[in-house]
């Protein structure tokens, strides 16, 4: 199963994501890690991807497009994948679905985790990230069991700079201007599923997995 995550930034669409690659065991793919990890390492792309992030843009689409299509085609998608942040932009969609058709594949379902702009500067607010494993929290809906610990590896968490109010308004900016017309583009090919990303993480996972069945 091909799953695309659609959603604003802070909508909560990370979380779903990793919560729908361990229930159908396929990987979740990441856009925004793959360029953290890359910053974290030092190499040219990070280091290219960290100006535009830093500033609450979207990277260019000639560096986001060949680092996605060079990940799907690894030997763990055979089965599928559920793809976090990526696409962004309408030109992504379309190079994205170019390179599924060549294969006479197609993306089977666009998750819309829709969140109103009012509710997401709060939400990322109380966001907090393991910059060393990439696990995330939120200090209200889901707290680490130490305070500013990380469960899983025990490093200190952080505010993600790009989860800051100002460069959040940018972002939602970014989010409005060139990623919600995929709503449009996906339910035009019949697999748009919308889900009300107000509500309790577990209820909107319960949304999900009863619109992908259908
Ligand atoms: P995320 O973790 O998905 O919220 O992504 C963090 C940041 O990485 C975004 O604000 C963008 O600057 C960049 N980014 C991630 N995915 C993409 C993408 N598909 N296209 C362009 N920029 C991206």
């Amino acid at each position: 199963m091909k799953i695309i995550m659609l959603g604003a930034p802070g909508a909560g669409k990370g979380t779903q994501a990793k919560k729908i690659a361990d229930q159908y065991e396929i990987p979740h793919i990441s856009t925004g890690d793959i360029f953290r990890a890359n910053i974290k390492n030092g190499t040219e792309l990070g280091m290219e991807a960290k100006k535009y992030m830093d500033q609450g843009l979207l990277v260019p689409d000639e560096l986001t497009v060949k680092i996605l299509l060079d990940r799907v085609a690894k030997e763990d998608c055979r089965n599928g994948y559920v793809l976090d942040g990526f696409p962004r932009t309408i030109p992504q969609a379309e190079v994205l679905d170019k390179a599924l058709k060549e294969r006479g594949d197609a993306i089977d379902y666009a998750v819309d985790v829709d969140v109103p702009d009012e509710n997401i500067v709060k939400r990322m607010s109380g966001r907090r990230a393991c910059l060393s494993c990439g696990a995330t929290y939120h200090m209200e809906y889901i707290p680490p069991k130490k305070d500013g610990v990380c469960d899983r590896c025990g490093n200190v968490l952080t505010l993600r700079d790009d989860d800051k109010e100002e460069i959040v308004l940018k972002r939602l900016k970014a989010y409005h201007e060139q990623t919600q017309p995929l709503i449009q583009f996906y339910k035009e090919k019949d697999v748009l599923r919308t889900v009300d990303g107000t509500k309790p993480m577990q209820e909107v996972f319960d949304s999900i997995v009863a619109v992908l069945s259908r």
